[in-house]
């Protein structure tokens, strides 16, 4: 079983970037689901007529709740690389076991797989969500 290439003071630092991502995340999200309840409750008093309004109220709904959507997805990417780190499996690719370059993880500290081993994988999962691109 291969263990995690990173000594303990890159651990330590990593561990410090995705909980600080992590922090930030829950924030977003929060301010999503409030925007959100504000907007609900609003909704009665909206006056009709007002067609364009709503339709682009609706429209930045719609990408809020995307924008939404990919911070949940990455708050499991980082919850699942801070348990990799408790089980010292962090920085090694979960599909053939390469070391992830450490610039790669500086840059996308939840990366799961090396470059070419994410590339298969997004190249087979057409529809999964592709952290980092932006909409
Ligand atoms: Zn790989």
């Amino acid at each position: 079983m291969a263990s995690t290439p990173l000594s303990s003071s890159q651990l330590d630092a990593m561990a410090a970037r995705l909980h600080a991502r992590k922090a930030q995340l829950v924030i977003q999200v929060r301010e999503v689901d409030e925007e959100a309840a504000e907007t609900s409750s609003r909704q009665p008093h909206v006056e009709v007529g007002d067609a364009g309004d709503q339709g682009e109220a609706r429209i930045r709904g719609a990408i809020r709740r995307a924008e939404q959507e990919r911070d949940m997805t990455e708050l499991r990417q980082i919850a699942v690389a801070l348990e990799r780190i408790q089980q010292g499996s962090y920085g090694l690719c979960t599909d053939c076991g390469v070391v992830i370059p450490l610039a790669r993880l500086k840059v996308q500290p939840f990366s799961e797989r090396c470059v070419p081993c994410q590339e298969k994988f997004e190249a087979t999962h057409p529809n999964g969500v592709r952290i980092g691109v932006s909409l």
